[in-house]
């Protein structure tokens, strides 16, 4: 692999994704770009060609098809150049369940779960050969909690920071570098898609600060990085609690209050 890698971004055409094209670009490293806008996609490598000199692929896929994602698995399978994967492509749904279409469901779980997973699934096996290699995983703080009302958004997010841990756990002894990113709201379209006014919201960080502060968690190899959350210390504390129910989960019996009398 070499030693600036080709990295592969999905969802760059814009927001977040796109601010990660230009900084991986800034770093020199050359690109392939993945989304279904092709027009947003040239001019973002149009730019970043021109303002950097790296070169830069495009690949359009709507990563719900599973035939257009199959090229971008492939394309991850049989270029050795590509030594990072951006997992960033991801959508929200407007309303609640209950308004919320059964198919327009499925496909929010296919691009935000699905193509998360194959695209890493497609990579793992190579990155694990060379012992090197970094998969980055865009979740949500969402994902943590229910109490914030988006709740297939935040399940599939959930995911994403199960898998990321899994993966971090699984392929970091093999060399590979797993990142799960935690942001809270930040300013992209993703809230128009949604169906709020982001004027409307507090504490909404731009696009850029968080993939700034993304990359420092990147660069100093964290499992997950919370660019919000002030103390990273209730991360710790939180992860720490969840870890001590674990050893009390072996048991022959049920717990005491689920006997039943007789
Ligand atoms: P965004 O501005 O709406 O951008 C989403 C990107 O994903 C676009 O490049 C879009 O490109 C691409 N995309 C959407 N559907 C796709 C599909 N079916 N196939 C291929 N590409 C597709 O959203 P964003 O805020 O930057 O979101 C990026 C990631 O950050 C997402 O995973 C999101 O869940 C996460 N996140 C965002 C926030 C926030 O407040 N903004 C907070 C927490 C987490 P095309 O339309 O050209 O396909």
């Amino acid at each position: 692999m070499p030693k600036n890698p080709t990295v592969l971004i999905t969802g760059a055409s814009t927001g977040i994704g796109a601010i990660y094209a230009d900084r991986f670009a800034r770093r020199g490293h050359d690109l392939v770009l993945v989304a279904r806008n092709i027009t947003r996609l040239e001019d973002v490598a149009a730019r970043l060609r021109d303002e950097t000199g790296v070169t830069i692929d495009i690949l359009q896929a709507d990563l719900t098809n599973l035939d257009e994602l199959a090229k971008v698995e492939e394309r991850l399978r049989d270029d050795d150049r590509i030594g990072i994967l951006v997992n960033n492509a991801g959508g929200n749904l407007a309303g609640g369940f209950l308004t919320q279409e059964t198919d327009a469901v499925a496909k929010l779980v296919a691009l935000n779960t699905t193509a998360v997973v194959r695209l890493a699934s497609a990579v793992a096996p190579r990155f694990a050969e060379a012992g090197e290699g970094a998969i980055i995983n865009i979740s949500s703080v969402v994902g943590l909690a229910p109490e914030f009302a988006m709740t297939v958004y935040g399940a599939t997010k959930a995911f994403v920071t199960f898998l990321s841990q899994g993966l971090s756990l699984d392929l970091g002894p093999k060399g590979v570098y797993v990142q799960a990113v935690l942001p809270a709201a930040t300013r992209t379209e993703i809230w128009e898609h949604s169906g709020v006014d982001v004027n409307t919201l507090s504490g909404v960080m731009e696009a850029g600060d968080l993939v700034d502060a993304a990359l420092v968690g990147f660069d100093r190899r964290e499992a997950v990085t919370i660019p919000p959350l002030p103390d990273a210390g209730q991360w710790d504390t939180y992860q720490a609690a969840r870890l001590a129910i674990l050893p009390n989960t072996r048991q022959e019996h049920p717990a005491e209050r689920y006997r039943t009398a007789g």
